[in-house]
């Protein structure tokens, strides 16, 4: 059975609330969407949230390396696409677009195996346990407190705040909301950080002491990550786990990144680092290194590929994308004492499109 050819959607869906970390602030969400379409018309799904620009390069470039391909051949699509963004440069929107239809098709192919994609991986485990991630730094104290308990009530037992706000100029706020944070969830849930690489190495160092008062056991992009020596420095000097990985595009960064000993934790974001065949490989690297292994967002798909790899720390459970996906999905996993368990019932990523209220998303791109 062949590839008879890939269909892609575009979405723009605003945020409940002005969303900023420390060093980006944005108002709405982009989704690219793609179906791998068989010859016999059953459908994969996958999506990456990223530049509508990548909707582009599906049409123009990745379709014509896809279709026409055995569906069981996803790794000689992957190969394929890969060669094929060679010279337009492949990190970035090129590795999004390519996460996309690499998502699509497992999800095809688990489909047609009537499996659910983790069990087709090979599994091991049946759940995943989850961080509740917002804590945005444009959140007043209630905003936060509110979500915080949200989840807590819930039954998550971690959760991760955005700070260094306005690219860490702001310290006493960062602390001051740190402290907001743990006063809602109780001395027992674990509190993790995350300053998107707003702070110098000195700076973090010194706020990383501030932040263990509070019990915070996780720090990630304590500096920016794109340099691994400034991140390893810093993870010498802070007493909480140091985590980075979501900008990573290819298994090769992360390769480096394990090899400057940069993180306690490595993260990869199927929807970035080359789709579920990239994220398996960057799972086996951790590995390799006896680093634990992070989701970072897209909570629906890393609870299916998540129960597929070895030494799984947690998987982020993103306040838009949990939301957007409640609302674009009929099958996306809901937390559970803290986890998220995809249904063995459901082939594939266990996802159905709700295409009608999807469209009032949808935008021309
Ligand atoms: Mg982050």
């Amino acid at each position: 059975m062949n590839i008879a050819q890939l269909q892609t959607r575009v979405y723009r869906v605003p945020t409940d609330l002005p969303e900023a970390d420390g060093t980006f602030a944005w108002n709405a969400t982009t989704m690219v969407l793609v179906e791998a379409v068989a010859e016999s018309g059953q459908r994969g799904l996958g999506f990456t949230y990223a530049a509508a620009e990548a909707a582009n390069l599906i049409r123009c470039t990745l379709a014509e390396q896809v279709v026409g391909r055995d569906v069981d051949h996803v790794g000689a699509a992957w190969e394929a696409m890969v060669r094929s963004v060679r010279n337009m440069g492949r990190p970035g929107i090129a590795s999004t677009a390519i996460s996309a239809v690499d998502i699509a098709l497992w999800d095809l192919k688990a489909r047609l195996a009537g499996q659910p994609l983790y069990r087709l991986l090979g599994a091991w485990r049946d759940e995943v346990p989850i961080y509740g991630s917002g804590g945005f730094t444009s959140y007043d104290d209630e905003t936060l407190r509110k979500q915080f308990t949200g989840w807590v009530e819930q039954g998550i037992r971690m959760v991760k705040m955005k700070i260094g706000k306005d690219w860490g100029t702001q310290p006493e706020s960062d602390v001051h909301r740190v402290q907001v944070a743990r006063q809602a969830i109780g001395p027992d849930v674990e509190l993790f950080v995350d300053a998107n690489g707003a702070y110098s190495p000195r700076q973090a160092i010194a706020m990383a002491q501030r932040f263990a008062e509070q019990g915070v056991s996780y720090f990630e992009e304590p500096v920016s990550s794109d340099h691994l020596a400034e991140l390893a420095f810093v993870r010498q000097h802070v007493p909480m786990a140091v985590a980075a990985g979501e900008y990573g595009y290819d298994p090769w960064y992360f390769r480096d990144m394990l090899q400057a000993g940069a993180v306690d934790i490595l993260q990869a974001d199927v929807t970035r680092c080359l789709g579920v065949t990239g994220w398996l490989e960057a799972a086996h690297l951790a590995h390799s290194f006896a680093v634990p292994f992070s989701a970072h967002t897209a909570p629906s798909i890393h609870a299916q590929i998540g129960c597929a790899v070895p030494r799984l720390a947690h998987v982020e459970y993103f306040h838009d994308h949990a939301r957007i996906e409640r609302m674009f999905f009929d099958g996306a996993p809901q937390p559970v004492n803290g986890c998220l368990r995809p249904d063995p019932t459901r082939p594939g990523l266990g996802l159905e499109l709700k295409a009608q209220d999807a469209e009032r998303w949808r935008i021309e791109a």
